[in-house]
């Protein structure tokens, strides 16, 4: 039986302005609070999904995801696309692996070219 554990880690809250509270009608009462889901398994996995909760200062109330009107909705989708997710260790582990080959990728055609070089002045002597 494996344990999994979801958690929503905190990245950021954001006013939104100019925008109508779907409850309560107010203008710019509202803030957008973003989280980023993360299973939690043996080791951790982060995902790039993010959720969001919304507030309203006016009505003190949680709006529902369901209650979100148009421009919560976009400000959600604008939003979502500036914030950069924090990647799990796999990621960090497979970009140094990525880095480790094209350094020996990049080494080797060096040195070919080095011995191609070496090869070429030999021969026209
Ligand atoms: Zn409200």
């Amino acid at each position: 039986m494996i344990r999994v554990n979801r958690n929503h880690l905190y990245l950021k809250t954001l006013p939104v302005s100019s925008i109508l509270c779907p409850l309560c009608g107010a203008s710019g009462k509202m803030e957008m609070a973003f989280y980023q889901v993360q299973i939690e398994t043996d080791n951790i996995h982060n995902t790039r999904k993010i959720t969001a909760s919304v507030s309203c200062s006016n009505c003190n109330k949680d709006i529902p995801n369901i209650r979100w009107n148009n421009g919560l909705d976009e400000f959600y989708r604008t939003e979502k696309k500036q914030i950069k997710v924090i990647t799990s260790f796999k990621i960090g582990t497979k970009g140094k692996v990525l880095l480790w080959i094209a350094g020996i990728f990049f080494g080797a055609i060096f040195i070919l070219l080095a011995v191609l070089y070496i090869y070429g002045h030999m021969k026209s002597k």
